[in-house]
């Protein structure tokens, strides 16, 4: 089963499989159930993809126990070499694959494009450091023996991936798992399950063997962690969402003791210091904040700026978020699109609204457009008061709540009074400050004078409530591998 609906193919310009993906074969899964996947621009059924139970999902991860030690034997180079073709494919694909993305999650093309790139470049990276899987030998102190330390596969890997970046979230996880010697299974969120089955596609034509990589949409996402997560031949967990299903999935991979890598969600602050260049940190502040529509972890959540600088940044930053133009993300010249589903539109509506009846002030935006689809406007609120729940909780859209300091001590204190430690921006021209606050900052990623801290070759990830792990870079790799040590004597 590899049809879809003839418009998505007409749009996007390729076929979008609709199955599920289980040990190399497009199948409808054994209930024969579809979930719909909605345009959030227009609230339209744009497809239809399998409904998988949880004895698919446990096929799934047979297909995946199956085709392991072939896969983990396979030399290094032609795991590369499988990850490599495919980013080849999906650069090829590139355009394709953005247009997909706007349909299901209703970001701009211009996010989706750079999503496209960026998600193909985790499979070069990874295909160049399958081969860099070192360990190391030493002599015991003692002198009596040798100490051999081994990378191997840590085995079958569940990969749980949220809907924001449909495509960048899935590959982050399958190229290290892939190139480390691990199989996957990979459950899409089912707001975007599109993006992650052409994902699979793709891999199947760059020669990944069958079983190697295995994909299960469904509609309940806990009967499917509540299957594989006690199935013992399960031996990682890679998910990526809220905080709060990451604490539900930590405590239910317990049981089995399922070494688990979180990437959590954030509450980005955004420091501007009054010696800033204020015309870079506007450009930082604006890609922080309205990348992807502000569906972002990195997302910059809150906006602490000097006083002696924040009525120029405030009046310029509401200028260039009142200015841009908001629509379908197909449309020509679209900067904006909708949220992903009305949930989400609503949770940014009430903490903006709570905001304001506590005494916030309105600089730009501030309400939902009469419009089909699931627009917000973009927002400035200004003197936002400390106990406002926008300064505390993950907004997740284009809304800038903006806070004045004149304390350097204060500044730091309140972007670290948060959970969350996912990422934190600085924006000054003093060096010894910049490094000062880096380091004082409580979060796993720090952005000094840039907006954009993403980078496959980079480790990402948080510290408190944010995750636990890293992703991208060398580190990524070594979250699909165990530690064996063998004590040698010859
Ligand atoms: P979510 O936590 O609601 O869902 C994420 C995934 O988990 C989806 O596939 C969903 O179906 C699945 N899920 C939900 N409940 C589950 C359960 N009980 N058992 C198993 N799976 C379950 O998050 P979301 O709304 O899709 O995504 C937004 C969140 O993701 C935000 O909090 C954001 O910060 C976070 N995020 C974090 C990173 C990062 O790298 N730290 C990156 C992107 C998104």
């Amino acid at each position: 089963m590899t049809s879809t609906t003839a418009d998505l193919a007409a749009i996007t310009g390729i076929d979008v499989p609709t199955g599920l993906f289980i040990g190399g074969e497009w199948t409808k899964g054994r209930s024969g159930g579809l979930i719909g996947v909605t345009d959030p621009a227009t609230g339209e059924i744009i497809a239809e993809v399998a409904d998988g139970t949880a004895e698919d999902a446990l096929d799934a991860v047979g297909a995946a126990h199956a085709a392991l030690p072939g896969w983990a034997a396979t030399p290094p180079r032609e795991r590369g070499e499988c990850l490599r073709r495919a980013w080849a494919l999906m650069m090829e694909r590139s355009e394709a694959i953005a247009r997909l993305m706007v349909l299901e999650n209703g970001k701009a093309l211009p996010d989706a494009r750079g999503e496209a790139t960026y998600s193909a470049e985790f499979f070069r990276w990874y295909a160049e450091e399958a081969v860099r899987l070192e360990g190391a030998l030493m002599t015991a102190p003692s002198g009596a023996n040798r100490i051999l330390v081994q990378r191997q596969p840590v085995g079958v890997s569940v990969l749980i991936t949220p809907w924001n970046f449909p495509a960048a979230m899935a590959t982050r996880k399958i190229g290290p798992a892939l190139a480390a010697g691990c199989t996957v299974v990979l459950k899409p969120a089912k707001e975007t399950p599109l993006t992650a089955l052409v994902v699979a596609d793709i891999l199947r034509e760059a020669g990944v063997p069958d079983g190697v990589v295995n994909v299960v949409t469904t509609s309940s996402a806990s009967r499917f962690s509540g299957a594989v997560l006690g199935d013992p031949r399960v031996r990682k967990l890679s998910f990526t969402g809220s905080t709060e299903v990451g604490r539900v999935l930590l405590k239910a991979a317990a049981d089995q003791v399922i070494n688990c890598s979180m990437e959590l969600g954030g509450n980005a602050p955004f420091l501007i210091f009054e010696d800033a260049d204020i015309k870079a940190a506007l450009d930082g502040a604006f890609v922080a904040k309205m990348r992807n529509g502000g569906e972002a972890c990195t997302a910059a959540n809150r906006f602490y700026v000097h006083e002696a600088v924040a009525d120029e940044f405030t009046s310029a930053f509401a200028a260039r978020l009142a200015a841009l133009k908001v629509g379908p993300g197909l449309e020509e010249g679209t900067e904006l699109g909708p949220l992903v589903n009305e949930d989400t539109r609503s949770k940014v509506a009430s903490l903006v609204d709570e905001a304001v009846a506590a005494g916030s002030k309105v600089v730009t935006g501030g309400a939902v457009p009469d419009r089909p689809g699931y627009f917000y406007e973009p927002t400035v609120l200004d003197h936002v008061p400390s106990g406002a729940g926008i300064l505390h909780e993950e907004i997740f859209g284009p809304v800038a709540p903006i806070v004045r300091f004149t304390d350097e001590a204060d500044a730091v204190r309140w972007a670290n009074d948060t959970e969350y430690g996912l990422v934190s921006y600085v924006y000054t021209s003093d060096l010894r400050r910049s490094l000062r606050v880096a380091e004082a900052l409580e979060a796993g990623m720090i952005g000094i004078n840039r907006g954009v801290v993403s980078d496959p070759a980079a480790p990402f990830g948080g510290v408190k409530q944010s995750g636990l792990g890293r992703e991208g870079g060398h580190d990524g790799l070594l979250e699909f591998t165990e530690t064996k040590y063998i004590a040698v004597e010859w």
